[in-house]
């Protein structure tokens, strides 16, 4: 393995990983490449799996069933499994634990410990530059802020300059406005360095504005993988529909050339996807909450609530069960209460699932 890790630019592949917990199955046939200086974020609901694949790579839980690959070389399989000290990988959690007795530098530094004094230094110098922190170089981690700790333990990852990073949910303790920067920060840090990396997060507007390919893995399994811009436009799956592509889902009944929803009907013939579709199947659809409009009519729906969220206003259209909420630039002309019907003729709607 020795030259394997010595190698800087570096493409990690995992191949075929399954992975159990005593009885539980958590990871099934996970295939994913994350090539040289390109970032993937994993997107899933909590407890799909995302820590583990993290920690399998890392080397701090051993593979199972499957390997892992580094360029062309065996990183790991079930036989082999070198100590994560010897993997190149650089490792941020979101519980990152900085050393609490050393000072920002000395944690920076450990990973160069065997680098002379003044080349080591100037890159600790460099490093903490690069994220902003340099002005704490001699602070303990327990007077900065959760921002200024995350930062310090991505120049203390990044400072070896591994091949390859992992980062699981590196931002979640740092407040909205900090973030943003934060994470413009690090994508820049990383491109610059040229690393594969794989970072784990649950908000969706951050996977959308950090990745070049988002990942998704619901219960385990990779549902869907693509640019942003693709799983935007053709989201495979409910949960990337709602939470990435920012559609409204809402279920209904094949019948005849149309489906019958409790908001009212749409032609078959406006779906995406609906050559999957037969008689009286029960499928879930997406659609485009800003694509649909409203007027007042007899009809079981009606506005439960209006509300303005600055760039839009938000109607929630009550049916006999589920809600919808709709999107609108201007005010609409319509009253909370008041009986609508919609009109999902532009809608865009995305066939999701067929029951
Ligand atoms: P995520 O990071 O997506 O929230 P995890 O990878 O942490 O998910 O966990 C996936 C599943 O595996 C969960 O059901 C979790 O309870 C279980 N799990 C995680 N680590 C262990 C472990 N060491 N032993 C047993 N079960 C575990
Ligand atoms: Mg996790």
């Amino acid at each position: 393995m020795g030259s394997a890790v010595k190698l800087k630019k570096m493409r990690i592949s995992f191949e075929h990983i399954t992975h159990r917990f005593t009885n539980e199955s958590v990871l099934q046939d996970i295939n994913l490449e994350i090539d040289r200086g390109e970032i993937v974020c994993i997107i899933g609901p909590s407890g799909s799996g995302k820590t583990t694949l993290l920690r399998i790579a890392a080397g701090l839980e051993r593979v199972q069933n499957g390997r892992i690959m580094l360029n062309d070389l065996l990183l790991a399989n079930s036989e082999l499994h070198p100590p994560p000290e010897e993997r190149s990988i650089g490792l941020v959690f979101q519980d990152h634990v900085l050393f609490p007795h050393k000072t920002v530098s000395e944690n920076v530094g450990f990973g160069l410990r065997n680098v002379r004094n003044k080349e080591r230094l100037h890159k600790i110098a460099l490093g903490l530059e690069s994220m902003r922190v340099v002005e704490v170089s001699d602070r303990y981690p327990q007077t900065l802020s959760g921002g200024q700790q995350q930062r310090v333990a991505l120049v203390r990852a990044l400072i070896t300059e591994p091949g390859v990073m992992l980062l699981d949910e590196p931002f979640a303790s740092v407040d909205v406005p900090l973030r943003k920067q934060l994470r413009e920060d690090a994508r820049k840090q990383l491109k610059a360095n040229d690393t594969a990396t794989l970072i784990v997060t649950h908000d969706p507007e951050e996977a959308m504005a950090l990745a070049d390919r988002v990942a998704v893995l619901v219960d385990g399994k990779l549902v869907q993988t693509g640019t942003p811009k693709e799983l935007w436009h053709a989201p495979k799956h409910p949960f990337i529909a709602k939470t990435l592509s920012g559609l409204q889902t809402l279920r209904g009944k094949v019948q005849g050339p149309r489906l019958k929803t409790a908001f009212g009907d749409l032609s078959l013939s406006l779906i995406n996807g609906r050559d999957k579709l037969r008689e009286n199947d029960r499928a879930e659809i997406g659609i485009r909450p800003e694509k649909v409009s409203l007027a007042p009519s007899e009809s079981p729906c009606f506005v439960r609530d209006i509300r303005f969220f600055g760039q839009k206003y938000v109607v929630f259209i009550q049916g006999d069960r589920d809600t919808l909420e709709l999107h609108f630039e201007k005010e609409p002309s319509i009253n909370i209460g008041e009986k609508v019907k919609l009109n999902l003729a532009s809608a865009q709607a995305q066939l999701l699932s067929i029951d």
